[in-house]
């Protein structure tokens, strides 16, 4: 018998007996390491009506108060991250050193929102208008959903729990039903930290509990990060029930290598970007835009770095580079990528179909692939495959490549590679992306600048965290204030009636 993992609600962790589970894998070995409880109607309600409870609660704390708690949660967090890295590598599999750094990435968010006072603090004119002063508050929305992938368990909900707690919101968080431990230890830590039971709620589920979210009207916004079908069919429902709604879908992230840029770097750079996490994340380089004359040796390079990666299991005391792919499902779509680049006429410099490990052979692992001339009509180069699979593309010239950059669906993170400040300067300005890398391969911004895509990337007005992040999570009053001097209510003076639109003067 495999334990359950529970909802976290009012506090404590909990699954109906009977009710519906999925399997948990670790991906490294194949085994069913768990089951996780999958919420119906009533677990739904439960967590949306303590959520309220909760908001009730940690929205009356002083904001001294919830200071301390974020900075409570912050020194737990970071003298314990690596029992929750090694949460991370047995469901999801990246190695143990990326679950750090996604953890690493997730405690600036956490960092930042420690200085909430200051974000969240309004504004005040004294005399906007004869004995009238404006002035705007800030307040918090009240229960917030997040919907979490599977890709990030940890550092995608800190993109939002931070700011949406700090500015006073509760929140329900539904993370991927493939890795689901990684939240409910968060929310032990919460607890630990002297957050009010309800005000961080955990939904384990599948469409039915996002689809109750969704609908519920208690809940204020949504913040989603999935694939862009489900980001716009999140975007579209949430909007129709009336919630804010933030929602990042999936990306094509390119590189562009001019003639001029240090091949060496750029090889390492497209190694680090193309294989870590198995390209599972959504800023990893998946398209290599070469400008031709230096594709050739740009491809060997790449090539004699991949014969030195080593895959293996994530945990293992001398740790490999890459882990195994998510599920055995996903492991079998990445390949069949492979095979429809190869019949579309690409070239497969390297192979990592069929790829097994000695002695992990149920594990889903997929070896570091290298494509050459892929075809910009393959659907290998048009749609996301997020796995370890590197294409290259070549171009004439600069211009080619930003065209190509620009004709895509997706509009997440980018990359230029060059010594040519001028050519760079050019990129940032003309390139239709989100987010862009210039010598860096995966730019994704500090916790103090927001995180987003363009186009099918993000559905929605506001990015992940940083000043976006505040403003998604509170919603202003603007105040008209009029205090009578008391020099002149002695003086009997009155206004007189007026029934004109209200003017300044
Ligand atoms: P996914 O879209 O399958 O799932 C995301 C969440 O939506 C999960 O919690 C899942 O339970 C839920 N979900 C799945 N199907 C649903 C449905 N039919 N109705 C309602 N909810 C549903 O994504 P994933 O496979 O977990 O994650 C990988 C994807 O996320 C990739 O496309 C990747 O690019 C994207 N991603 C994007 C960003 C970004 O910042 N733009 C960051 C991380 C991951």
């Amino acid at each position: 018998m495999t334990s359950v993992i529970a909802h976290w609600i009012d506090g404590a962790g909990y699954a109906p007996e009977g009710g519906r589970t999925a399997p948990v894998y670790n991906p490294a070995t194949g085994a069913v390491t768990a089951q996780v409880a999958l919420a119906d109607q009533a677990e739904i309600d439960a967590a949306i009506a303590s959520a309220v409870r909760g908001f009730e609660a940690w929205s009356a704390f002083s904001i001294a108060k919830r200071q301390q708690v974020l900075f409570a949660f912050r020194e737990l967090l970071n003298a314990r991250k690596g029992e929750l890295a090694a949460l991370i590598t047995a469901e999801h599999g990246k190695v143990l050193s990326d679950a750090m750094g996604e953890i690493a990435r997730g405690q600036e968010v956490v960092e930042l929102a420690t200085g909430f006072p200051h974000l969240i603090k309004g504004a005040y004119s004294e005399n906007a208008s004869s004995g009238i002063d404006v002035y705007s508050l800030k307040q918090p929305l009240g229960v917030v959903g997040i919907i979490s992938p599977f890709n990030f368990p940890a550092m995608v909900p800190m993109w939002f729990f931070p700011i949406a707690l700090a500015a006073g919101n509760a929140v329900v968080l539904k993370p991927s039903e493939k890795d689901p431990s990684a939240a409910l230890w968060m929310a032990r830590l919460w607890q630990e930290a002297g957050l009010p039971d309800g005000a961080f709620t955990v939904l384990q589920g599948d469409k039915l509990a996002v689809d109750g979210l969704l609908e519920s009207p208690d809940v204020q916004s949504i913040s989603f990060v999935g694939s862009t079908p489900i980001a716009q069919y999140i975007y579209e429902t949430a909007s129709k029930h009336g919630k804010r709604v933030q929602a990042l879908g999936g990306a094509k992230n390119h590189m562009l290598v001019l003639p001029d840029a240090d091949l060496d770097l750029v090889a390492d750079a497209a190694i680090n970007a193309g294989y870590g996490a198995a390209g599972e994340r959504c800023m990893a380089i998946s398209v290599v835009l070469a400008v031709e004359t230096v594709a050739d040796a740009l491809v060997d390079k790449i090539g004699e770095r991949i014969a030195t990666l080593k895959v293996g299991n994530g945990a293992d005391a001398v740790e490999p580079d890459m882990g195994p792919l998510i599920t055995g499902i996903h492991r079998d779509k990445v390949s069949s990528y492979v095979d429809i680049a190869e019949a579309d006429g690409a070239r497969v410099v390297v192979d990592g179909r069929g790829f097994a490990v000695d002695g992990a052979e149920d594990g889903f692992f997929f070896g570091p692939t290298l494509l050459d001339h892929v075809p910009t009509t393959s659907r290998a180069y048009t749609e996301e495959i997020f796995g370890p699979v590197l294409s290259v593309v070549r171009v004439s010239s600069y211009d080619e490549g930003v065209a190509l950059i620009n004709s895509g669906q997706f509009g997440n993170g980018t990359a230029i590679f060059t010594n040519d400040g001028g050519a760079a300067r050019r990129f940032q300005n003309e390139v239709q992306v989100g987010m862009i890398g210039i010598n860096v391969p995966i730019p994704v911004p500090v916790a103090y600048h927001s995180f987003g895509g363009w186009k099918q990337s993000l559905f929605g007005d506001a990015k992940a965290y940083g000043v976006h992040g505040f403003d998604f999570f509170t919603r202003e009053k603007a105040i008209t204030a009029r205090w009578i001097d008391p020099a002149a209510r002695a003086d009997g003076a009155s206004a007189g009636i007026n029934l004109g639109f209200p003017q300044n003067h």
